[in-house]
């Protein structure tokens, strides 16, 4: 007994280490931040390099991917049944879910309808639960290998297409929170998050499909579609404020920015203009790490 004290109490000490790091939550927006789709179909992002981008090409790499996201949607994710049900995130009706073990639930045979009751909100509730674990595992075990290697070729093409963005803002995201070598400061109880104008279900199977998976998590990624991103915003600071917490808004658009502004976080505003300050390949931890010390340094100093 006395020899189990000192135990237990290194164990304490080694998980409750105090920290002067900040922990920081990103609030990535995706569409035309983090991946490229609407100006890839538009040909707008071809457009900006002055002829040197094959603008056919690009409306066909987009019309590939709109293709490739809803065939996860509606094959994988329910879509079809639940797409006039959006919720903010994964998590919106967890009440409802009384965990159930799903492995040999059989979805098509449930009945499944508008979720205006608690029986139906709990059927939704474990489809989100079922996508979740999906998700959780990853793309290579959902797909068949032909499909995989539609994507992979698809994803490669893109990449090299747009000198690189998806692979620079997925590699931007995993230096974020710590998961890469190239930068050692970065903490790694750092978050990413996703808020997304776009619907839940497409905004996860984009997620996966643009490899973002292993660099936010599922639960983190919401969709503004009907409460806006300020909302969604509030609802992220709720989620994880507490003392030594900061956080980084990150997009394209006017609403985020916005958004950001009225929270107090810093905005940093992503253009795919080949001029543009920020975009990918280009954004880097030290550029997100001075805009957040700016303005966290000065409200310390005015608090
Ligand atoms: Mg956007």
């Amino acid at each position: 007994m006395d020899e189990a004290v000192p135990a237990l109490a290194t164990g304490q000490a080694s998980t409750d280490v105090v920290t002067d790091k900040p922990i920081n939550v990103y609030i990535w927006d995706m569409d035309e931040t983090l991946i490229l789709l609407k100006s890839l179909l538009d040909g707008s992002y071809a457009g900006s390099f002055d002829g040197l981008k094959d603008r056919d090409k690009s409306t066909e790499i987009g019309k590939r991917w709109e293709n490739l996201i809803l065939e996860l949607c509606d094959e994988h994710f329910f879509y079809e049944e639940i797409e006039n049900y959006n919720e903010p995130c994964l998590d919106a009706l967890s009440e409802y879910d009384d965990g159930k073990d799903l492995t040999s639930y059989e979805f098509e045979a449930d009945c499944f309808s508008s979720p205006y009751d608690d029986v139906n909100k709990k059927k939704l509730a474990y489809r989100h639960r079922a996508i979740g674990e999906k998700y959780g595992k990853g793309l290579e075990k959902i797909l068949d290998q032909h499909m995989v290697k539609v994507w992979d070729d698809l994803y490669s093409l893109t990449d090299k297409y747009t000198d690189g963005w998806l692979s620079s803002a997925h590699k931007l995201l995993g230096e974020a929170i710590g998961k890469s070598a190239a930068a050692p400061s970065a903490n790694s109880s750092s978050i990413n998050c996703i808020v997304t104008s776009g619907s839940l279900i497409p905004s996860l199977a984009k997620c996966l499909l643009y490899r973002l998976d292993d660099v936010v998590s599922s639960e983190n990624v919401y969709s503004s579609w009907e409460a806006g991103k300020l909302q969604c915003f509030k609802w992220i600071k709720e989620r994880f404020d507490g003392p030594n917490i900061r956080f980084c808004a990150i997009g394209d658009g006017p609403e985020e920015c916005s958004a950001a502004q009225v929270m107090k976080w810093p905005f940093i505003k992503v253009e795919f203009h080949p001029e543009g300050p920020h975009r990918f390949p280009g954004l880097d931890m030290a550029t997100i790490q001075n805009y957040m010390d700016v303005i966290y340094e000065s409200s310390s100093k005015d608090g």
